[in-house]
């Protein structure tokens, strides 16, 4: 064991899942690590808390993804057990039911992405559409997650490579842009075209399983954030709540010497940055040190995303087919998720009510109304879907604003993202919009950055080992032939034509 004086101290700013990955990795070798958190409680995100009431509610729900690998082995290391069976989900539009998802493990195995198109149950979409997808097959072959391919797609829109691609106007708007509305927060004009395809490769694409999801079956703050937060304490961590680090001291060797927080200095041999891009922002607006640096000045290009978080508590039970549902064409722009938390909570198993998690992504348009102008508008697109819901009676509600809040992969902003490694030798940056090529998004990619900036205050300090991470599962060979082919042509292709055209 290393005497406390002698530990090195590493601080970690933010306790969202790159932080607290962060900081458990490095408190488990011997270092003094100190979390600083601005919210109230560690969790980020993913945060949960009670009501006055004693209700749990969260900052909306999260899946937990068949390729989630990381965070599955941390669960079995933190002997815990969070989460549901692996669920079955539908999709709505105002016209009803739209689609509905199987449980693609338990189907036999078709060479991606072959199961998913053929097991998917489209209620309405014609198959002459479904089949205007296959000339896109080409793009996932050609987007390999390198910085090749970012730097080739990210500048274009989603909307465009799907038009370009020749996709029919039908399949873009009743499937393409509501799973961009879901799974990148924002409309296809609005997404770069290397973060789509690299999104939906991950979690539908690029394995038949990759697309079946577990829930929490509680708050994940609760579930998972507290046992893990009490392991952090116990391998020696410290995680402090309600510390809002405002500047980073460097000193005359390009080294972070410590963070400001208040009043307060936290001095650090290594830094590690866990904090959203709207945080981040903030940060950099008031550290004279991070805006004399380009890379950060240039964050300031960067945006985020608005969401908005309900929970309606009804006076019946109604019955809900699938626990997680996803629904587009209410709001052009907005996409938006409901859960039937009775089925998916321990906690409102026995309601005599229903309980139900509504959560808006791109919801520029709610945050500004009062609450009681949003419950009825929730209610009623809950009623457009299942129309029990128009009868029942709202009993209690929680509505959870949450401005500038997820990463916007915005058209051309791959160039101002940063990697872990910064300018300064000791600062190192972690969370979902960080640059890696491991392939992972959201939750998983967000833990993951935490530990790659964990090995790489490791692999600066020198003590302790590196932690595993798992890497995502092999592309199928298939996909692996079609793409060396393709790179093939591709640099046959450049040795014989000029440097001319638009990447
Ligand atoms: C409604 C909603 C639904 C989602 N659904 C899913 C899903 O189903 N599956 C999935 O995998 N992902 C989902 N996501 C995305 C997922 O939540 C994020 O990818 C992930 O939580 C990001 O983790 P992070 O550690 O990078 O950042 P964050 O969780 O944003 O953590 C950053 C932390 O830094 C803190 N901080 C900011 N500024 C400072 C400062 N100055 N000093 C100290 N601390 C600071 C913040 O308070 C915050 O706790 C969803 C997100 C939302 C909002």
């Amino acid at each position: 064991m290393v005497e406390a004086s002698q530990q090195k101290r590493v601080v970690v700013v933010g306790g969202g899942w790159a932080g607290l990955g962060a900081s458990y990795h490095l408190a488990k070798q011997g270092y003094d690590v100190t979390l600083l958190e601005a919210g109230p409680y560690p969790g980020g995100l993913v945060a949960g808390w009670k009501t006055p009431g004693g209700k749990s509610v969260e900052a909306g729900i999260h899946g937990f993804w068949y390729p989630y690998r990381n965070i599955f082995a941390l669960i079995n290391e933190l002997d815990i057990n969070p989460f549901t069976t692996w669920t079955r989900s539908a999709q709505y539009s105002p016209a009803g039911l739209e689609v509905e998802s199987p449980i693609f493990q338990e189907l036999p195995q078709l060479p991606a992405p072959l199961g998913t198109f053929l097991y998917t149950h489209f209620q309405r979409l014609p198959l002459i559409d479904r089949l205007s997808a296959l000339p896109l097959l080409y793009s996932l072959i050609d987007f390999d997650n390198s910085d090749a391919a970012w730097r080739r797609y990210d500048s274009v829109t989603a909307r465009e490579l799907f038009k370009d691609f020749g996709v029919s106007a039908r399949l873009y708007r009743d499937a393409f842009e509501p799973m961009l509305l879901v799974g990148l927060f924002a409309p296809g004009e609005q997404c770069s075209a290397a973060a789509t395809l690299g999104m939906l490769y991950y979690f539908i694409l690029a394995h038949q399983p990759n697309f079946d999801v577990v829930w929490c079956r509680g708050t994940v703050g609760e579930k998972i954030f507290r046992p893990w937060v009490e392991k952090i304490e116990k391998a020696g961590g410290k995680v402090l709540a309600k510390h809002r680090v405002t500047d980073v001291i460097v000193d005359d060797n390009n080294r972070a010497t410590g963070v400001i927080c208040g009043e307060q200095v936290f001095e650090a041999d290594a830094v590690i940055f866990a904090v959203g891009i709207t945080g981040m922002k903030k940060i950099i607006s008031s550290s004279p040190s991070l805006q004399s640096r380009k890379e950060f000045q240039n964050l300031g290009n960067l945006g985020a995303i608005d969401v908005l978080a309900t929970r309606l508590w009804f006076d019946r039970k109604i019955d809900i087919p699938h626990p997680s549902n996803a629904c587009f064409g209410f709001d052009t722009t907005t996409g938006w998720t409901f859960f039937d938390l009775n089925a998916l909570h321990d906690e409102y198993q026995d309601e005599p009510g229903t309980v139900i998690e509504a959560d808006f992504y791109h919801a520029n348009q709610f945050l500004n109304l009062s609450d009681a102008e949003i419950i009825p508008i929730v209610q009623n697109y809950l009623a457009t879907c299942i129309p029990a819901f128009k009868q029942a009676k709202v009993i209690d509600s929680s509505v959870i604003r949450l401005p500038n809040a997820v990463t916007h992969f915005a058209p051309g902003s791959y160039q101002y993202m940063l990697p872990a490694r910064t300018s300064f030798a000791n600062v190192f940056m972690s969370g979902d919009w960080i640059i890696n090529r491991h392939g992972s998004w959201s939750q998983e990619k967000a833990y993951v950055t935490g530990l790659e900036a964990a090995n790489f205050v490791i692999s600066y300090l020198g003590e302790g080992q590196p932690a595993e991470i798992l890497p995502v599962q092999e592309d199928e060979v298939h996909i692996k032939i079609g793409r060396s082919l393709n790179e093939t042509v591709r640099q046959i292709s450049k040795s014989i034509l000029p440097d001319f055209w638009l990447p």
